[in-house]
C-alpha cells in the first residue's frame, strides 16, 4: 500500500497566494506517484476569500481538505488544528506564501524514508532587517541556553514529521503554543535540508510587531522560569546591599555620631525598590496569568467546517 502524506497549509488571508501555492505544489508532488497525498488546509478565520477559494479547489480535487476555524486563533493553533485532522503517514507543514519552496519535499520524504522522525527545513540566507536578524538571534541563543531545549535559528515551521512526532505534539495540549520550543523538545531523531526562503508571493505577512512579542513572550515562559529566578537574584543582591549599607550608617552614626541626613537619596532607593518590587511583581503575573488561562482547560480551537467528516467537533 502507498504511504500517505499530508501536506499541512496554515492560512490566513491567503486567497491571492493559495492558488500560485496549490499550482506548485501540485506540479512537484505529480512527480511522487509512490505517494497517496492528503492536503490539508486549515482556514484561521481569513477575513477574504480564502475560504472559497478552499472549497473550488475541493470540488477540482478530492485530495484536498479543509478545516475552517471559528474565528482566527494563529498560526501555532492553526498547526495543532492540523495535526488532530492528519490522517498521513506523515505531516508536511508548509506555509501558503511559497516563501518556502516545495521543491524540497521530494528530499524530505527521501530522508523519512531513510529513517528521520522529523525533517526540519533551514533557511540558508534571510532576507531580514538587521536588527530582526540580530534580536532573533540573541534570542533563540537566550531560549537555547536557559531552557532544556536546543533552537536553530534558522530552522522553523517548514518540516516533516512523523507519527511519532504528531502524537507527541497532538498530546501537548496547553493554550499558549510555541510550537518551535516543542519540536526541539519531544527530541527524535532529527536532520536538517537547507533551503533559500523566497519572497511571500502575494499577500502580506501577518506577523506584526506586536505579534512577535508575543509569540516570543511565550516561547521564554513555556520553556523556563528564568525571568522568576532573575526576580529572587536581583532580589537578593539588592538586600545584601542594602544591609551592607546599613551597618555602614549605623557605624557612622555611633562613631562620629554623624547626623543621618538625605532626603534625596531616600527618595532614589524608596523609588528604585518600589520600581523594581513591582517589575517582580509584574514577571509573577505574567506566570499567574498563564497558569489561570491553562488551568481554564478550554479546547485550543473550534471548528466551523471539516470536509473529512461533516462532524462539528471540539477539541
Ligand atoms: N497564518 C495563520 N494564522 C495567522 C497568521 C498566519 O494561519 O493568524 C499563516 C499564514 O497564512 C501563512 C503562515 O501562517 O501561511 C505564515 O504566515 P506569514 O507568511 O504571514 O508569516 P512570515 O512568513 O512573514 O513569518
Ligand atoms: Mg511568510
Amino acid at each position: 500500500m502507498r504511504k500517505r502524506v499530508t501536506i499541512l497549509v496554515p492560512c490566513y488571508n491567503e486567497e491571492e497566494a493559495l492558488p500560485l501555492f496549490y499550482r506548485e505544489l501540485n506540479r512537484v508532488i505529480s512527480s511522487l506517484s509512490q505517494y497517496e497525498f492528503e492536503l490539508l488546509f486549515i482556514n484561521d478565520g481569513s477575513k477574504d476569500g480564502t475560504l472559497n477559494v478552499l472549497r473550488s479547489l475541493r470540488k477540482e480535487d478530492k485530495r484536498v481538505q479543509f478545516v475552517d476555524l471559528s474565528r482566527n486563533y494563529g498560526k501555532e493553533i492553526g498547526m495543532i488544528a492540523g495535526f488532530d485532522h492528519a490522517t498521513g503517514d506523515c505531516v508536511i507543514t508548509i506555509d501558503a506564501d511559497l516563501q518556502e519552496p516545495p521543491e524540497i519535499i521530494p528530499e524530505m520524504l527521501k530522508r523519512w524514508e531513510a529513517g528521520a522522525n522529523d525533517v526540519f527545513g533551514r533557511r540558508r540566507q534571510r532576507k531580514q532587517s538587521l536588527g530582526k536578524k540580530i534580536s532573533s538571534k540573541m534570542y533563540h541563543k537566550l531560549l537555547s541556553q536557559v531552557s532544556d531545549v536546543d533552537l536553530d535559528d534558522d530552522a522553523g515551521d517548514f518540516r516533516l514529521l512523523d507519527r511519532k512526532c504528531i502524537a507527541a505534539l497532538q498530546s501537548m495540549r496547553e493554550s499558549q503554543r510555541y510550537t518551535k520550543g516543542m519540536y526541539a523538545w519531544i527530541g527524535f531523531k532529527k536532520e536538517g535540508v537547507d533551503y533559500d526562503i523566497a519572497e511571500r508571493v502575494a499577500g502580506t505577512t501577518k506577523w506584526t510587531v506586536p505579534k512577535l512579542f508575543h509569540l516570543a513572550a511565550d516561547g521564554l515562559m513555556s520553556h523556563s522560569v528564568l525571568p522568576l529566578r532573575l526576580a529572587s537574584f536581583a532580589g537578593l543582591t539588592v538586600s545584601l546591599c542594602a544591609f551592607v549599607y546599613l551597618v555602614y550608617v549605623i557605624i557612622k552614626s555611633i562613631l562620629w555620631s554623624d547626623p543621618v541626613a538625605g532626603y534625596p537619596s531616600l527618595m532614589c532607593v524608596i523609588l528604585f525598590l518600589g520600581g523594581f518590587i513591582l517589575l517582580a511583581l509584574g514577571i509573577i503575573g505574567e506566570y499567574l496569568g498563564r497558569i489561570f488561562m491553562e488551568t481554564k482547560r478550554r479546547p485550543l480551537y473550534f471548528i466551523n467546517e471539516y470536509t473529512g467528516n461533516d462532524e462539528n467537533v471540539e477539541h
